[in-house]
């Protein structure tokens, strides 16, 4: 996949290339990269952003240089490359949306500043808006690479196992399980004994009820509605595990039908 960004800091991006497993697959030419600048696009003396129409606070990318630094992108990417703009009134991003976008070929990443761009660019050349979050940072930048990266740990090739994308956080809709390193005992703890035993099975039960059990504590927004009953009696097995009597579990999980 190649990715243009539309940016006044480039230096931003470049350096986001230049480590890790993205400049690996850079280097192994599945990932590819280019900025354009749309200072670039200005002509001697004109400013790059200007007030906004009906006054209030802070400046906009004018349209001019924005649109022709978009163009020069569409060159630079296959025919009909997505055009998405980094706005904190985007839908917002998700794994299930990075896994989508995996398979575009190429991708064009607008990164506003200030306050943003002109509504008749978001209008007429935008094909998608993403967010981050419900949050404001001060450019569209790292959103981008933040997008960037989680579509590209998607595509094949890019992380050195393909399975730990699999097992990850969001991956089943659950948030990951805990893991451990060497050594078995320190200062801070013991292991889990399960993790130690060599039997997969039982590692797998296990992960799977801590799985439930976090994103149960941590993220009710994304616990699932249903749960089949093996799932549901691991999870009323963590809380029994952390010493909830039985009538406690039952309060907690009644919202929670079985399945
Ligand atoms: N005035 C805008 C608003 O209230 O929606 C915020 C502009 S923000 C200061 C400048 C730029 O940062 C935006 O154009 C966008 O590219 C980027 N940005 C800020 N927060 C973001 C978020 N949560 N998700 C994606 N991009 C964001």
């Amino acid at each position: 996949m190649k990715a243009v960004f539309v940016s006044i800091f480039p230096e931003l991006i470049e350096s986001f290339f230049s480590v890790g497993v993205i400049n690996k697959a850079s280097k192994e030419s599945i990932l590819d990269y280019d900025t354009v600048n749309p200072i670039k696009f200005l002509k001697k003396n004109e400013r790059l952003d200007d007030s906004p129409y009906g006054g209030g606070p802070g400046m906009l990318i004018r349209t001019e240089p924005l649109d022709k630094a978009i163009k020069e992108a569409k060159k630079l990417t296959s025919e009909n490359t997505k055009v998405i703009n980094l706005s904190p009134q985007g839908k917002k991003l998700t794994q299930k949306k990075a896994k989508e976008l995996s398979f575009e070929k190429d991708l064009i990443f607008v990164c506003g500043r200030y306050e943003g761009i002109d509504q008749r660019l978001i209008d007429s050349v935008i094909d998608e808006e993403i967010s981050i979050g419900d949050y404001v940072v001060t450019g569209g930048e790292l959103p981008a690479l933040i997008v960037f990266e989680t579509i590209a740990r998607n595509i094949k090739g890019v992380l050195g196992d393909s399975n730990s994308i699999s097992e990850e956080s969001f991956s089943d809709e659950l948030l990951e399980y805990p893991q451990y390193t060497r050594p078995e005992k320190n200062n801070l703890g013991d292991v889990p004994k399960v993790l130690l035993s060599g039997n997969h099975k039982k590692i797998k039960t296990w992960r799977k009820k801590q799985s439930l059990g976090r994103t149960f504590l941590q993220r009710r927004d994304i616990f699932p509605k249903i749960l089949n009953s093996n799932d549901f009696e691991l999870l009323e097995e963590f809380f029994s595990d952390l010493g909830y009597e039985s009538d406690r579990i039952a309060d907690l999980l009644e919202s929670i039908d079985k399945k």
